[in-house]
């Protein structure tokens, strides 16, 4: 309600999607906005201010876009964030994109954007996913970006993206992995790079094990990639720390923790 009024003005197919046209009165809006600070997902232009988030999300979107075809999908996105994916879903031609994250401030975030971009098929629910009906079955694409390393049962976690994708659908499936072709699972007794809560990292060849164990086989990988300095840090619209204080000051290939440094994969599954 603080924010200031804003004629819409929508441009998606961008790295930076533009909602709304630019304000007079730069400062207040920064000012407002920077109220649902921590801004982490993006980059994101609001009524003129470009949001230069923690995280350069288009990187992870430009790897991924090459290889998806949402045309006309319904897609659900699980641990959405304030629905930046979302937004260049629909600028890519999904239908309809219904985002869930029970994180509050992004889901304000989402609906802060409501204000410059009013009325797009984008949405962000204030949910996690096992307040879902598991047997929903009706979205064509299920994304999963970053959540799985934070769920328990990771098997379990797959194996409810196969419920929510329709048969012949698509799952698409992002998390931090080790490198190499072992058989090693990393389960972390303390923090991972100053994170709680991240249960198991596995390898590409255990990802796809449990994949298969939750009646997903087959999975493509698309991409492997070290999380770099650049694709995460801190800005001026994320103060707190960010990847370079998670890392070894000495040796930027180990956590502080001592841990192999993020490495993140992306796998697409075609639901039987
Ligand atoms: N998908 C985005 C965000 C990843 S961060 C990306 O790839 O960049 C992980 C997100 O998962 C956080 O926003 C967190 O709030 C959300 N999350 C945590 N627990 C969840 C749950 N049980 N169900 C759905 N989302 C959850």
């Amino acid at each position: 309600e603080d924010l200031p009024e804003c004629e819409k003005r929508i441009e998606l197919d961008r790295d930076a999607p533009i909602l709304g046209e630019k304000l007079e009165d730069q400062a207040f809006l920064r000012e407002r906005l920077m109220a649902l600070h921590p801004w982490r997902k993006g980059p994101l232009v609001l009524g003129g201010a470009r949001i230069d988030t923690e995280w350069r999300s288009d990187w992870k979107w430009n790897r991924l876009e090459p290889f998806l075809n949402l045309e006309d999908h319904r897609v659900l996105d699980i641990g959405c964030g304030n629905g930046y994916f979302g937004l260049r879903m629909l600028g890519a031609g999904a239908r309809l994109v219904v985002g869930v994250d029970p994180t509050l401030v992004f889901v304000m975030q989402w609906l802060a954007m409501q204000k410059f971009g009013p009325g797009l098929d984008n949405y962000v629910l204030p949910l996690g996913i096992e307040d879902l009906h598991a047997d929903t079955g009706c979205f064509d694409s299920v994304f999963s970006m970053g959540v799985l390393y934070h769920r328990r049962n990771p098997v379990e976690h797959l194996a409810q993206l196969k419920k929510l994708t329709k048969p012949g659908g698509q799952v698409v499936l992002e998390t931090l992995v080790l490198e190499g072709d072992g058989r090693d699972i990393l389960e972390p007794p303390g923090r991972y790079a100053r994170m709680r809560n991240v249960h198991a990292i596995p390898t590409v060849g255990v990802l796809q094990e449990w994949l298969e164990q939750a009646g997903l086989p087959g999975g493509q990988v698309l991409d492997v990639s070290k999380t770099t300095l650049d694709e995460q840090r801190s800005t001026a619209w994320m103060t707190f720390e960010s990847l370079a204080k998670c890392l070894d000051s000495e040796d930027q290939s180990k956590t502080v923790e001592g841990h192999p440094a993020p490495v993140r994969a992306a796998m697409l599954i075609k639901t039987p």
